[in-house]
């Protein structure tokens, strides 16, 4: 994350408390074996600056579960009470910025196994300030990786699983040494899957494109999100499997994620995207995003939880 700074309190082992005494053992398994899932939510200052909303809370939570039964485990905490944690150390941390929540579950045993089957976990969570993760004003430049994203058989994109982010940092830590914001990735079918942390879209010809949830992406929130507000745009989507060179010749693009927010795309491998501009449909689509998230789009109240 571009910050380091954290909260001071972080939820850990059933209560709050400081975020410096919420530490784990180095035989935890979690940290041997990647034996963990995660997610990732957002808080916004909101238009006024009067209080901080968090962005679809219910659905991060929903999918938060649903990577942990993936993996065939559960956490002793309900959709409704890890909800509830959220709120209550989002009101004992007193965000005035734009924060950023990781709640995690991981694996707390000592053994010496990755045997998932014999594994405990437990649930933690902890805030940082977050402003840009990937800037949305200035335009990407990407590389496509020749790390094969993670499939559905090996290490599920679809589940937010901590070892899976090897797959990422490989990808991610290449682009960064090539000079490049972030890596795209292909699946192992050859398509474009998405990117290390983001999912990915482009336009051609007006319609609005984005990989299948079957071709080895996470289900993004944002993704969804952008899906439905298009559709309140009159702007076409195409949920199809894409050709690494559809992308050198869109005409706009675009990653979508609770860090990336909605980061245009100005280059690819080299190849200037468009006119290397942000493009109409992508501005269009930034706009309303943004106007919904700081609360100033009454009609998405609903994706809101204020603190
Ligand atoms: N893909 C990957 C690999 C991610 O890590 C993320 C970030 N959670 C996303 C896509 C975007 O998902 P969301 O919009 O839910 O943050």
């Amino acid at each position: 994350m571009a910050e380091s700074k954290t909260f001071p309190f972080a939820f850990f082992e059933g209560k709050i408390i400081p975020t410096e005494l919420a530490r784990v053992n180095i035989m935890t398994n979690a940290l041997q074996y990647g034996n963990g899932i995660f997610g990732g939510i957002r808080g916004y200052v909101a238009e006024g600056k009067k209080s901080v909303n968090i962005f679809r809370v219910n659905d991060h939570y929903k999918r938060f579960l649903s990577s942990l039964k993936i993996l065939n485990k559960s956490i002793r905490y309900s959709q409704r009470y890890l909800i509830d944690i959220t709120v209550e150390l989002a009101k004992k941390n007193n965000p005035r910025t734009d924060c950023y929540f990781r709640p995690f579950a991981y694996a707390k045993n000592f053994e010496i196994s990755p045997d998932l089957s014999k594994l405990e976990f437990d649930f933690a969570m902890y805030m940082i300030p977050l402003g840009e993760y990937l800037p949305v004003s200035k335009g990407l430049k990407l590389a496509i990786s020749n790390w094969v994203r993670i499939n559905d058989n090996m290490i599920p994109s679809r589940a937010k699983v901590t070892g899976g982010y090897i797959n990422s940092s490989l990808a991610k830590g290449d682009a960064a040494k090539l000079g490049c914001d972030d890596a795209l990735m292909l699946s192992s079918d050859g398509h474009l899957a998405e990117g290390s942390g983001a999912n990915f879209f482009m336009i051609r010809d007006g319609v609005l494109i984005t990989s299948p949830k079957y071709n080895d992406v996470l289900e993004g929130i944002t993704r969804r999100t952008i899906l439905e507000l298009a559709g309140e745009l009159k702007i076409s989507i195409e949920e199809r499997e894409i050709d690494r060179t559809e992308v050198y010749i869109a005409d706009e693009a675009f990653l979508s994620g609770t860090g990336a927010q909605v980061a245009w795309i100005t280059e690819v491998d080299g190849r200037t995207i468009g006119e290397g501009k942000m493009g109409p449909i992508t501005g269009k689509i930034q706009k309303l995003f943004f106007d919904i998230v700081r609360g100033k789009d009454k009609k998405y109240a609903g994706w809101l939880t204020k603190i």
